[in-house]
């Protein structure tokens, strides 16, 4: 079954700001009208205590898509560094504690990586998203996955993006000579690569199939 071009619309699982950003970039153009809870009046609190990145995309997306009675689209995603034997992974957003801010949390990271050489500075993105309906639609939620692979900066540089951009740099960010951090990554540039888009264009092209 397909849609026809009739309008697909998801309530997004989140209200981060950076994220729901990249959503509607990579959404509208598939054709995927992307709703944030704070404009439904929704606030609703998911405790991400699931075992893995798609156990928690799984609860938001559950939960959101029952409190809004409709289609919901959530990801759960962070940062794995091999050094850090693949931390801090699912636990990114919270790296040191509530007190940090994405400052802080970066701050951190390259603290726990202080001499340790570039070559040995792998890391990769990873973005599991999962798309639920209403308990009572009695359709199946689905996942996808996307991951971009990088190293981790010396120091902070660029002011795009959010989170973690400022020390990551992305695989395709050390061509031709220059070294550039995905802070430093136009829009466009990033949602080629990053893997949230590659996450969310897989659902997006599996949600036009389907129809919401
Ligand atoms: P969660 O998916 O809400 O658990 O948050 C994942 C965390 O991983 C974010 O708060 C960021 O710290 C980090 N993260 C995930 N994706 C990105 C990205 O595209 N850029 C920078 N940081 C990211």
């Amino acid at each position: 079954m397909t849609t026809d071009g009739a309008a697909l619309r998801v309530v997004l699982a989140t209200n981060n700001p950076g994220k729901v950003r990249e959503f509607r970039r990579l959404l509208e153009p598939l054709g995927v009208a992307a709703v944030t809870p704070a404009e439904l009046g929704l606030r609703l609190e998911v405790e991400e205590d699931g075992a893995s990145y798609a156990e928690n995309a799984l609860k938001k997306a559950q939960a959101y898509a029952d409190a809004a009675g409709m289609p919901a689209l959530a990801d759960d995603s962070g940062i794995e560094v091999d050094a850090l034997g693949g931390g801090p992974g699912m636990h990114s957003a919270r790296f040191g504690g509530p007190g940090l801010d994405d400052a802080g949390r970066t701050a951190l990271l390259l603290e726990r990586l202080k001499g340790v050489p570039a070559e040995l500075r792998m890391a990769r993105y990873r973005a599991v998203v999962a798309v639920a309906w209403p308990g009572t639609a009695g359709r199946e939620p689905a996942l996808f996955e996307g991951v971009e692979e990088g190293t981790i900066a010396e120091a902070p540089r660029g002011e795009r993006g959010f989170g973690y951009d400022p020390v990551f740099i992305p695989a395709e960010g050390q061509r031709d000579g220059r070294v550039r951090t995905q802070a430093e990554f136009s829009d466009e540039e990033k949602d080629a690569i990053s893997h949230r888009a590659k996450a969310v264009r897989a659902a997006a092209r599996w949600l036009r199939e389907v129809g919401a």
